[in-house]
């Protein structure tokens, strides 16, 4: 779920529990007892600020809301560290298999579906990368910064869930050249065509 959905599910939720908290001191939640002996109006208030808060509490735990933050890492995924994200903390990139952090799929779910509309495909080789297998690629590819193919294992945008390797043929890379920046991804490693890390503005 994404921030601007997520917002007007709290807003309807808010709605909902003004109206049953604006008519007579009736309290969802609130034991029998409590209506009766309380003073109309400041229970209301009371018991609609912790729903409210409940509901805020329940809606930023299910799923995530990080931004990114120094280095471009995800603020909510920082403690698990580069490549040892746990797959309950990633989310599906649309019916692909594959799962990136939580932002970049929904962002990168949005950009396959736009695609498609054009007619053009949009396929998904790699996205999250786990710490080993940022070892092995670096031993069999070589690390960048010795003219191979790999970041040093531990900084992979993969290890973040934040890049997907895509496949590409010459009108979806086009396609992507055009229209990827709109959906925060970027092709930001040299000679690498098929890596698009996100890169949201703002
Ligand atoms: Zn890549």
């Amino acid at each position: 779920m994404d921030g601007l959905s997520q917002i007007s599910q709290i807003s309807a939720r808010v709605l909902q529990l003004q109206s049953l908290v604006s008519g007579p001191p009736v309290v969802a939640g609130s034991s029998p007892s409590s209506t009766a002996t309380a003073v109309a109006g400041s229970t209301s208030s009371t018991a609609f600020s912790d729903v409210l808060a409940q509901e805020l509490a329940k809606s930023s735990s299910s799923s995530a809301t990080g931004t990114l933050g120094a280095n471009r890492v995800p603020t909510d995924l920082a403690a698990y560290g580069n490549g040892h994200v746990p797959d309950s903390a990633l989310a599906p990139v649309g019916d692909t298999g594959k799962k990136m952090w939580a932002p970049a799929a929904a962002a990168m779910t949005k950009l396959i579906a736009a695609a498609k509309a054009d007619g053009v495909t949009v396929g998904i080789t790699e996205t999250y990368r786990p710490y080993d297998e940022q070892v092995q690629l670096a031993a069999t590819k070589g690390l960048y910064s010795q003219g191979g193919l790999a970041a040093k294992p531990g900084t992979s945008e993969h290890g973040w869930g934040i890049a997907a390797d895509l496949q590409l043929n010459g009108a979806a890379q086009a396609w992507m050249q055009r229209n990827a920046p709109s959906y925060g991804f970027q092709a930001d490693v040299p000679g690498e065509s098929w890596h698009w890390a996100y890169h949201p503005a703002g």
